[in-house]
């Protein structure tokens, strides 16, 4: 890549930040009409669809560490914003992104674009622009995407007698944070890297009455469909997906914990009627999905154990503003 104009000992200004960023973007978009560049992105909806838009920031020491690999930044930064589009079905479209940097190194830039780069190009995501100031390093990334009209999944749809799914596997993110440089590299790939589950929650669109992302873990998210919904629910404990490694890593006991408090898996979590659970296997085939419950009248989320007893959950889940977890 040639050097750029201005360019001093590898430290770049705002306006070679942005040439930077549009010689490394590679998706180009048919309904991006003006992207970078301009003072504002001109962009088209497709007839038939609605637009879902979320957005996300990430600290410096809050949501990773200051001094981590940047390409683990760029990708974790889309990566959770991704995670929102999934839970409610929508298909990724464009992503603008506001940087904040207390200098712009280009070694730094380089990898944290291409982390960014790499998985918004896994999901023809167009970057449409952005602002960037200096200041102590975070960053804020916005991403719509679309999604056919009323077809969204909501939090507010789940029904007494719909059953309660997740994808994947839980509990590993949350441990690879408590093992942190001790953390087998399985686990720490999830801690550093999640996938966000889009084809899933495209699927879903046709057969969930509700579902959410499981970012501050699967009690405190579960609780939200919960309490939008209007309804409650009962969880089998003993049917939470849990890996192998995590399983080998900590004990039974600590590995459900885990699962139910842990932030930073996002995985899904959605509900489906009982006359849809075929339809469901045949939509998500591939897929690794767990039934872990049932939604019912009564208000609250218990949770039981395989022998019927109730399950004691020591924390819920991640809140800022609290001093610890609660
Ligand atoms: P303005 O001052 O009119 O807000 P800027 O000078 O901040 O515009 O930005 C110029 C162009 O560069 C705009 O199109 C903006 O979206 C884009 N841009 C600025 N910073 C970023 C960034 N961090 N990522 C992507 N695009 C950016
Ligand atoms: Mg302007």
């Amino acid at each position: 890549m040639k050097p750029l104009i201005g360019e001093v000992n590898g430290v770049m200004r705002e306006f070679e930040l942005i040439d930077y960023l549009l010689q490394r973007q590679r998706v180009a978009r048919q309904d991006v009409v003006l992207g970078i560049g301009d003072d504002c992105a001109l962009l088209e909806i497709p007839s038939g669809y609605e637009l879902a838009v979320s957005i996300d920031t990430l600290v410096a020491d809050v949501h990773f560490a200051q001094q981590q690999d940047p390409y683990d930044i760029g990708y974790k930064a889309l990566a959770v914003n991704l995670s929102d589009l999934a839970a409610m079905g929508a298909d990724p479209a464009w992503v603008t992104v506001a940087l904040t940097l207390p200098v712009i190194e280009r070694a730094w830039l380089a990898r944290f674009c291409s982390g960014l780069f790499d998985l918004a190009e896994k999901f023809g995501m167009q970057l449409i622009g952005g602002d960037t100031t200096a200041g102590p390093l975070s960053m804020t990334l916005q991403v719509h995407g679309f999604v056919p009209k009323g077809k969204a999944l909501k939090r507010s749809g789940a029904q007494p007698g719909d059953l309660i799914y997740v994808t994947g596997v839980l509990g590993s993110a949350g441990l690879a944070l408590l093992l942190a440089e001790q953390a087998p590299a399985e686990l720490a790939q999830r801690l550093l890297r999640p996938t966000p589950q889009i084809a899933t929650g495209m699927a879903l669109r046709d057969v969930a009455t509700s579902a959410i992302d499981i970012s501050d873990g699967l009690a405190a998210d579960l609780s939200h469909i919960l309490a939008r919904s209007q309804v409650g629910a009962t969880l089998q404990v003993d049917r939470l997906p849990l890996s192998e490694t995590l399983m080998t890593h900590t004990s039974i006991l600590h590995a459900q914990q885990l699962a139910l408090s842990a932030g930073d898996d996002y995985e899904l979590c959605f509900t489906v009627p009982p006359a849809k659970v075929n339809l469901l296997s045949t939509l998500t085939a591939g897929t690794y999905t767990t039934c872990i419950g049932i939604i019912d009248k009564n208000p609250g989320l218990r949770l039981v154990t395989n022998d019927g007893s109730e399950f004691n959950l020591e924390k819920l889940g991640y809140q800022h503003f609290s001093n610890s977890c609660s």
